[in-house]
């Protein structure tokens, strides 16, 4: 339960992509998922999974990081770079969500 609305206690109600086995998640404890984030920064609220340091943490993943780009060949998005107050860097998808 990843996706869609949020209950009264803030989790999300709708089935995500992993479930479905379209997504994965790589290095959750270097690449953390973030909220209050529309565009990265160290003030935005880690949610889940390790604080996310690229740069200083060479497991924390960029844009020209080999898996990000192997992945992107093969179809599928970074939701380090999804639109909206998320950004999730350790997760791929055909949608990036
Ligand atoms: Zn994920």
């Amino acid at each position: 339960m990843s996706r869609g609305p949020t209950d009264g206690r803030g989790n999300r109600t709708e089935i995500s992509n992993h479930s479905f086995g379209a997504a994965v998640d790589l290095n959750e404890e270097n690449n953390g998922l973030y909220e209050k984030c529309f565009a990265w920064s160290k003030k935005c609220a880690l949610r889940k999974g390790g604080r996310y340091r690229p740069g200083e943490d060479p497991l924390s993943l960029r844009e020209e990081s080999p898996a990000v780009v192997e992945l992107k060949k093969a179809g599928f998005l970074w939701g380090g770079r999804i639109a909206g107050n998320q950004k999730d860097f350790m997760h791929f998808s055909p949608t990036g969500y």
